[in-house]
């Protein structure tokens, strides 16, 4: 569905992504995993349109969509959930899963894609007219991966949804994910909690400074030592 090769991204001087190549599978959860300045979210602005790579492909459902502006990229089915949730603090949680859907023109299908989210995500339903900014973090998390559900996406690029969660909401949060990709959704994690984004993914890769250093399924992975002693913590 989705296959980047020789992925180069330069902020000015700095050269954040040096030759980035992974694909991912059609109805596969695929995991990049790294530590803090990597190019994780360089990588997913580089696919949802909000940064030009200076060079290499992103063949996406067989066309190159690098440098394609970021609207068209959802309208072909690419919903990004940023990094640390950047939801509408001062807008409700009913208006702010509107936003996602603002390219759906359909009222039927925008009201169907509200059942559906609120399905998933109660806790939402039960706060719609809430503000935002007065959700706790795990729930602003719900309201960031509906919101970006409303657009019914075929590819969801998730950066690293466990940021600054307890540990058992984290669990609610992957079992979330696990449920989403499982009704369909094609799923590309970001991670620094490669424990939780291995158990979920079936293939990972690695990225340090800008390269892919290891590569395979989240098992083999698992069992590096390398990734033992780095990201799993010995
Ligand atoms: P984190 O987990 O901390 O978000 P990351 O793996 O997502 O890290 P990126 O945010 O992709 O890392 O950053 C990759 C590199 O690009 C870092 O060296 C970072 O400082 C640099 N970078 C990111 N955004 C910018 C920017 N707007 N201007 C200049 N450099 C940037």
């Amino acid at each position: 569905m989705l296959k980047i090769e020789n992925l180069n991204v330069k902020y000015g001087a700095i050269h954040a992504l040096k030759g980035i190549s992974l694909s991912v599978d059609e109805g596969a959860v695929v995991t990049l995993i790294g530590a803090n300045g990597a190019g994780k979210s360089t990588t997913l602005k580089a696919i949802s349109g909000l940064m030009q790579p200076s060079e290499g492909s992103i063949e996406y459902q067989g066309n190159n969509i690098a440098g394609i502006p970021a609207q068209e990229i959802v309208r072909r089915g690419i919903s990004q959930v940023p990094e640390g949730r950047r939801v509408f603090a001062n807008l409700t949680v009913a208006e702010n899963l509107d936003l996602g859907a603002y390219l759906e023109k359909d009222k039927a299908v925008i009201k169907d894609n509200f059942v559906k989210v609120f399905n998933k995500f109660p806790r939402l339903e039960e706060r719609k007219n809430q503000l935002a900014g007065t959700l706790s973090g795990g729930e602003q998390q719900m309201l960031a991966m509906g919101r970006a559900l409303m657009s019914r996406p075929k590819l969801l690029l998730l950066d690293e949804p466990s940021m600054g969660l307890a540990p058992i909401l984290v669990q609610e949060i992957f079992d979330i994910i696990k449920e989403i990709n499982e009704a369909g959704t094609t799923i590309l994690l970001v991670e620094q909690n490669a424990h939780m984004a291995l158990s979920v993914a079936q293939k990972a890769y690695v990225i340090e400074t800008g390269k892919i250093v290891l590569q395979g399924t989240a098992s083999e992975l698992r069992e590096s030592e390398e990734v033992k002693k780095a990201y799993l913590g010995g």
